[in-house]
């Protein structure tokens, strides 16, 4: 068996401050970031690692994304109507994000095959769809704890990820009966609180040994992660040449000039007339 201990501080704070969330938005996207890095720290890529569900729901979007550097960013795209209407209670998957799909993509850049695994938005929690996901689509027995706290001095967000490797002892796949080790080890897995899991008073090394230490556990060093935005006016260009002159004019503010906002960290990118024209010629 693998897993991975994610918790994330400043990374998700950051994220955070760049737009204004209501409560339960920057509850989903802290788990959503802590499942991003999670998963990507069990994939071997250099490149990107992108994680995205989306639905018809008034929570339309959630996405994070992870360098091979640990440079992560995450945002929420919601109905803002829908969340100032009334004290929402809703929690669901279903009620917020609706029918949608969960979508994981490693882009290793130009020249290089991109991974993708997309599966219906099936289950209550982020963790049971991606605990879904990895049951139906990657045949491996997942068991995922999402927590996230955007409230206090500090907001933190965090993910435990335990997965029964395959072939491991010759025989773990989902067609056999889950073995008495992974029950165990999911069992174990969930004596363990979501607050715990957001403490900083309860050092890492601490919780995976009250875990796991009678089966025995070999922690692996920790990686940092921080919040890092890779846009830049040269992608927004790349983008903006691609469409034709008309559809350039309807995007122009009455002040003549394109607007280009990064939805990550709300940096703006602004290109006139003669950029345009320029942009077009290059
Ligand atoms: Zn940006």
């Amino acid at each position: 068996m693998r897993g991975r201990l994610i918790r994330l501080g400043s990374a998700y704070e950051q994220a955070l401050n760049i737009h204004s969330y209501p409560d339960v938005v920057a509850r989903l996207l802290g788990e959503t970031m802590a499942l991003a890095t999670a998963l990507a720290s069990t994939v071997k890529y250099d490149g990107l690692f992108n994680l995205q569900a989306q639905g018809d729901g008034p929570l339309s979007m959630l996405v994070a994304d992870i360098d091979s550097e640990g440079g992560l960013r995450g945002y929420a795209r919601f109905d803002e109507a829908y969340f100032n209407s009334n004290d929402r209670s809703d929690r669901s998957i279903p009620q917020l994000i609706g029918t949608g799909h969960l979508a994981f993509t490693v882009d290793q850049g130009p020249g290089t095959d991109r991974y993708q695994g997309i599966t219906p938005l099936e289950g209550a929690t982020l963790s049971e769809c991606a605990q879904a996901y990895f049951k139906i689509s990657e045949q491996l027995d997942t068991a995922i704890i999402l927590a996230a706290d955007p409230g206090g001095r500090e907001p933190r967000a965090g993910a435990l990820l335990v997965q029964r490797m395959p072939g491991a002892r010759g025989k773990t796949r989902l067609e056999m009966e889950p073995d008495e080790d992974w029950r165990s080890a999911v069992i174990l897995m969930s004596s363990l609180t979501p607050a715990e899991l957001l403490d900083t008073e309860i050092p890492s090394d601490d919780i995976l040994y009250r875990l796991y230490h009678e089966n025995g556990v070999r922690v692996f060093d920790r990686r940092p992660v921080a919040f890092r935005c890779r846009c830049s006016r040269e992608k927004v260009a790349n983008t903006l040449v691609l469409y034709p002159p008309e559809s350039l004019d309807d995007m122009k503010t009455d002040d003549g000039v394109i607007v280009a906002s990064c939805e990550f960290c709300r940096q703006e990118y602004i290109f006139d007339d003669d950029q345009l024209t320029n942009l077009a010629a290059e």
